[in-house]
C-alpha cells in the first residue's frame, strides 16, 4: 500500500472471508425467520432530518447528545445518518399512512452510524437486524416479537444467551418510580459518578444502567418499579410473561433493566450472554446482543396520534461473533476444468447448463492447466470434471471419482454428475 492510499474511516470495517460469511448467515437466517413470523420487509433511508432522532430518542440520551453523525446538506437542512431504525420507521409509518396496515409487522436490516469509541464489538458504522410491530396494543404483540427473537437465536445456533425482561410500567407508573428514584439518589448525590449526577437531573432511570463502580453500591437498594406499577401495567406484564411461558421462551426478571432511550414504556428487554458462557467470552464487555421494548409514546413525540408499538434490534456483528467462523462458502459441488483455451467454450456450455439446473459449480479458467487443476483440488469439491481436448491420453472428459468417459452427451453427463454428487439425475430442462 502506498502512503498515498487513503485509509478507511476509524470505526468502519471491511468485512471479508469467514466474517463476511457469518454476517451473511445472520442476515439470511433473519430473513427466513421473519418470513416464518410473517413480518413484512421494509427498506428505509439511511438519513433523516435530525429532528426525527432528536425528538424520538430525547435530547438527553447518549445517542442524541454525543453519538450522532449530523451535517448540514447543501440546501441548509440538518440531516443525520441514522443511529437506529425505530425513529425512522415511526416517521415513515406516519408520513406514508401505514396505519392502514396496522398492526404492521415490519422487518429490516442495514447500516447504522454512531460516533462511539471503537473497540471490540463496537463500531462507528455497524449493522442491525430490526423487527417492529406497530399499532398493536396487546401484550401478545410483545410475546410474538420475543418468540421471534428467541427462535432466531436458536436457528443461529447461539447458546448461553438469556432473555432479561423488565417492565417500565405505563406513563403513570413510570413517573411515580422516577420521582422515587430522584428522591433516593439525591440523598447520596455527592457519592455518585459525575455522569450519574447529571442523569439525576435529566433521566434518573438511567442511573440504574450505570457500570461505574462509584454508583454500584447504591443500585441494589434503589426503589423497584414493582412498587409503583398500576394494576393495568401489572396485568400487562403478567400477560407478557404468561405468553412467553406458553410459547416456551425462557426469561429472567431483570428489575434494573432500563433501556437507554426515552420512548420506552411497559416491556423492556435485552438478550445477554450468561456469565461464564462461551458467548460472554466471545463478546467481552459488549454484552447486549439484542435489545428492545415497547415504545407507546414515540409516535406522539413525532406529532402523530398515540400509537402502541413494540420492537427490537440486534447488532449483526455481535451475532456474527457468536455464530463463530463459518466455512468460507458452501463448498463448490463441482469444479469444471477446461484443459486448454480450445475447450473453454465446451466447458462453458456444461457449466451454464449445470448452474441453470441449480448446482453450485466453479469453473477454473485462470492460468495454465496445472494451476487450474491445483485450484480445483484446493476447493475440495465433490467432483472435478476435466474437459480435455480430443486425443488426450486420459480420455476426453472424465469425472474424478472413478468415472472415465469419452465424449459424452449432455444427457449422459447429467446422469453421471447426478450419481456422483448423490443428487439423482440432473434435470436440464429448467
Ligand atoms: P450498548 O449498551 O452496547 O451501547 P445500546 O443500548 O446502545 O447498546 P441499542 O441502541 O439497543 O444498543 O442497539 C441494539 C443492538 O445494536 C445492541 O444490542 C448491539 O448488539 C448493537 N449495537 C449498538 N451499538 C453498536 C455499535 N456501536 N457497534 C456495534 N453494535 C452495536
Ligand atoms: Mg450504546
Amino acid at each position: 500500500m502506498s502512503k498515498n492510499t487513503p485509509k478507511a474511516i476509524r470505526g468502519t470495517q471491511d468485512i471479508f472471508g469467514a466474517d463476511a460469511e457469518a454476517f451473511a448467515f445472520v442476515v439470511e437466517t433473519f430473513e427466513r425467520v421473519r418470513r416464518l413470523y410473517r413480518f413484512r420487509r421494509i427498506e428505509m433511508p439511511v438519513f433523516e432530518k435530525t429532528e426525527v432522532f432528536a425528538r424520538s430518542l430525547g435530547e438527553t440520551t447518549d445517542v442524541v447528545s454525543k453519538e450522532m453523525y449530523s451535517f448540514e446538506d447543501r440546501g441548509g437542512d440538518s440531516l443525520t445518518l441514522r443511529p437506529e431504525f425505530t425513529a425512522g420507521i415511526a416517521r415513515a409509518y406516519l408520513t406514508n399512512g401505514w396505519q392502514q396496515h396496522a398492526p404492521l409487522k415490519a422487518a429490516t436490516h442495514g447500516p447504522l452510524f454512531r460516533y462511539e469509541r471503537p473497540q471490540k464489538g463496537r463500531y462507528r458504522q455497524f449493522h442491525q437486524i430490526d423487527a417492529e410491530i406497530i399499532g398493536a396494543v396487546e401484550p401478545q404483540a410483545d410475546v410474538e416479537l420475543l418468540a421471534m427473537a428467541d427462535q432466531l437465536l436458536k436457528e443461529l445456533g447461539i447458546e448461553g444467551v438469556t432473555l432479561h425482561l423488565n417492565t417500565l410500567g405505563d406513563g403513570t407508573s413510570r413517573e411515580a418510580w422516577r420521582a422515587a428514584l430522584i428522591e433516593y439518589f439525591s440523598a447520596v448525590k455527592d457519592q455518585l459518578s459525575e455522569d450519574s449526577q447529571q442523569r439525576l437531573e435529566k433521566n434518573p432511570l438511567r442511573i440504574l444502567d450505570s457500570k461505574d463502580g462509584r454508583d454500584k453500591p447504591f443500585l441494589a437498594d434503589a426503589p423497584k418499579i414493582d412498587d409503583f406499577l398500576s394494576d393495568e401495567a401489572r396485568a400487562f406484564f403478567k400477560a407478557v410473561t404468561d405468553g412467553l411461558d406458553a410459547a416456551g421462551v425462557k426469561w429472567v426478571r431483570a428489575e434494573a433493566l432500563v433501556r437507554g432511550l426515552d420512548y420506552y414504556r411497559h416491556t423492556a428487554f435485552e438478550f445477554i450472554p450468561d456469565e461464564g458462557s462461551a458467548a460472554a467470552e466471545a463478546l467481552g464487555a459488549q454484552s447486549t446482543v439484542l435489545g428492545g421494548g415497547r415504545y407507546d409514546g414515540l409516535m406522539e413525540s413525532l406529532g402523530g396520534p398515540a400509537t402502541p408499538a413494540v420492537g427490537w434490534a440486534a447488532g449483526i456483528e455481535r451475532l456474527a461473533m457468536l455464530v463463530g467462523k463459518r466455512e468460507i462458502f458452501d463448498r463448490a459441488k463441482l469444479v469444471i476444468v477446461p484443459d486448454t483455451g480450445n475447450v473453454e467454450e465446451l466447458a462453458w456450455y456444461y457449466t451454464s447448463q449445470l448452474r441453470a439446473s441449480g448446482l453450485s459449480v466453479e469453473i477454473a479458467y485462470s492460468g495454465k492447466a496445472k494451476k487450474r487443476i491445483d485450484k480445483a483440488r484446493r476447493t475440495d469439491p465433490d467432483a472435478i470434471f476435466f474437459v480435455r481436448e480430443r486425443g488426450h491420453a486420459e480420455g476426453n472428459e472424465y469425472l474424478r471419482q472413478g468415472a472415465h468417459m469419452s465424449v459424452i452427451a449432455m444427457d449422459e453427463l447429467a446422469e453421471k454428475v447426478g450419481t456422483i454428487l448423490g443428487v439423482g439425475k440432473i434435470d436440464w430442462s429448467r
